[in-house]
C-alpha cells in the first residue's frame, strides 16, 4: 500500500484529486487501479481506493486509519554538512528512522562548503527527500528541516536530553543507549574530519554531554543511523500510553 501527504482536509466517503506529482506517481510509476491508498493529512491518515474515470485518478475515502506512526518523543539530528550524496542518504535515513527535525550546521572541518545563492534549492530538495522517505516508511509527520547554521548556534536546538557522539569518547565516555531518559532527545554528529577539542567543550556547555558509540570510528552517515536507531529503538522500547 502506498502513502501520500495531502494539504486537503480528508473525511470518510469524500472524493480526493491528486495533485500532478501524486498523479504521476500513481499512474506512470505504479499504474495504480483500485489499489488502497493511505493519505495523511496533519498527522491524521486516512485509507481510501483509487478510481479510475478516463485519464484522471481519483481517491474515495474509505475510513480512518488510527495507526500512528511516530515516535512518542521529539528527535533533533543536528548534522554537519557532508558532501551532497552522504548528506541526501541521511536524510532518507533520517526520515525513516524517525527524526523529527533536521538541523544542518557548518563547523571547522566541514569540506563542504555553504553555497547561500543555492540555499532555496538545495532546501526543497532536502525537503523532498524528507517527503518521499516519510511516505515510503508511512510516518504520520514529515521532518522539518531548519536553514544551516552555525555550530555556534546549537543551543537553539537543545531538547531534554543532548547527546555528542565523539570518536575520542571510548572508555571515557558512556555508551549512548545508557544516558538516554525519557523526553526529547538532540543528537549532534560532526563531519568526515570530526569536532575539534575547541567545539567539544564548547557543545558540551551548551549541554550535548558525550557519548561513545563503541570503539570502531564511523563514517558520518554510519554515525548517524546508529544513533537514530538505538535512540528510536529506547524511545520505543520506554513508551508508555501516555506519552503520545
Ligand atoms: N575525526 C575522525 C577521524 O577522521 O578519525 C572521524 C570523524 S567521524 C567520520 C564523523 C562523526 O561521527 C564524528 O564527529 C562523531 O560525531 C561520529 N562518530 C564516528 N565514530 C564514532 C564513535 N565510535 N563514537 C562516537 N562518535 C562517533
Amino acid at each position: 500500500m502506498h502513502q501520500y501527504f495531502t494539504d486537503t482536509e480528508l473525511s470518510t466517503g469524500m472524493t480526493w484529486i491528486p495533485d500532478a506529482r501524486i498523479l504521476h506517481h500513481m499512474k506512470d510509476v505504479l499504474h495504480m487501479d483500485n489499489d488502497t491508498v493511505r493519505l495523511v493529512h496533519e498527522g491524521k491518515a486516512w485509507l481510501g481506493h483509487v478510481v479510475q474515470e478516463g485519464k484522471q485518478l481519483s481517491v474515495i475515502i474509505d475510513e480512518e486509519d488510527r495507526r500512528y506512526n511516530e515516535l512518542p518523543y521529539d528527535l533533533t539530528l543536528c548534522i554537519a554538512l557532508v558532501r551532497r550524496e552522504k548528506f541526501e542518504l541521511i536524510l532518507q535515513k533520517a526520515g525513516e528512522l524517525g527524526a523529527s527535525r533536521i538541523v544542518p550546521f557548518v563547523s571547522s572541518r566541514c569540506v563542504v562548503k555553504e553555497k547561500k545563492e543555492k540555499a532555496d534549492r538545495q532546501k526543497e530538495r532536502w525537503q523532498s527527500i524528507l517527503l518521499e522517505a516519510s511516505e515510503q516508511c508511512k510516518r504520520n509527520r514529515v521532518p522539518s528541516i531548519t536553514d544551516i547554521v552555525s555550530i555556534h548556534d546549537l543551543k537553539q536546538y537543545t531538547a531534554d536530553c543532548n547527546v555528542v557522539p565523539y570518536e575520542n569518547a571510548y572508555g571515557a565516555s558512556p555508551m549512548l543507549s545508557t544516558v538516554l531518559k525519557k523526553g526529547s532527545v538532540s543528537c549532534a554528529i560532526g563531519p568526515e574530519g570530526g569536532f575539534s577539542e575547541e567545539e567539544i567543550a564548547e557543545l558540551n556547555a551548551m549541554g550535548f554531554q558525550c557519548v561513545s558509540l563503541g570503539r570502531r570510528i564511523l563514517r558520518a552517515e554510519t554515525a548517524c543511523m546508529y544513533s537514530l536507531s538505538v535512540i528510536g529503538e529506547w524511545m520505543e522500547v520506554h513508551e508508555d500510553i501516555h506519552d503520545r
